[in-house]
């Protein structure tokens, strides 16, 4: 079992599988085979779209890379549609664990419309020390099987 599987409820109380299941109400806005668009039940803007993939997965580490495709190109469609109704920019965004602020845990992408005016805002970005950046970056490639 997968670290992330401790977070995992069951595919029956899972509230985005009861949504594929059409036992709680969504508003849809894209569908094919294998992955889900509807919208954000709390947007950060109208158009908040959330795109899953249909069979149950925690988040992105346990999903196969083909299915993470399919839900990235959905995300995309998904995007280029926000923009084409008037959004001035749009985030896409998946927090994956519960220290990333998932809260659900079923696998979602976040595709969120942006307008200039919201309260959405840019992340504070910290300074390395010394060599921390070298160091994790060395740590990073090392996992990646690159040269350190
Ligand atoms: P995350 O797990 O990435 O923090 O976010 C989960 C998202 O799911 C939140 O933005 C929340 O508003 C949304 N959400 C939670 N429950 C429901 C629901 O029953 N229906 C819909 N459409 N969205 C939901
Ligand atoms: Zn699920």
């Amino acid at each position: 079992m997968k670290a992330s599987a401790i977070y995992c409820v069951n595919m029956v109380d899972c509230i985005f599988c009861k949504i594929i299941r059409g036992e709680l109400a969504s508003t849809k806005v894209y569908e094919d085979a294998d992955v889900l668009g509807f919208l954000d039940i709390k947007p950060i803007n109208p158009g908040h779209t959330l795109v899953i993939p249909k069979q149950h997965y925690v988040n992105i580490h346990d999903m196969p890379d083909s299915l993470v495709a399919k839900v990235a190109v959905t995300a995309k469609k998904v995007a280029d549609a926000i923009l084409k109704i008037g959004a001035k920019g749009v985030n896409i965004g998946m927090n994956n664990g519960a220290y990333a602020g998932q809260i659900v845990f079923h696998a979602h992408v976040h595709v969120m419309p942006r307008y200039g005016n919201d309260s959405f805002s840019h992340w504070v970005g910290k300074e390395y020390d010394g060599n921390e950046r070298e160091e994790v970056a060395t740590k990073i490639r090392k996992q990646l099987n690159l040269p350190t």
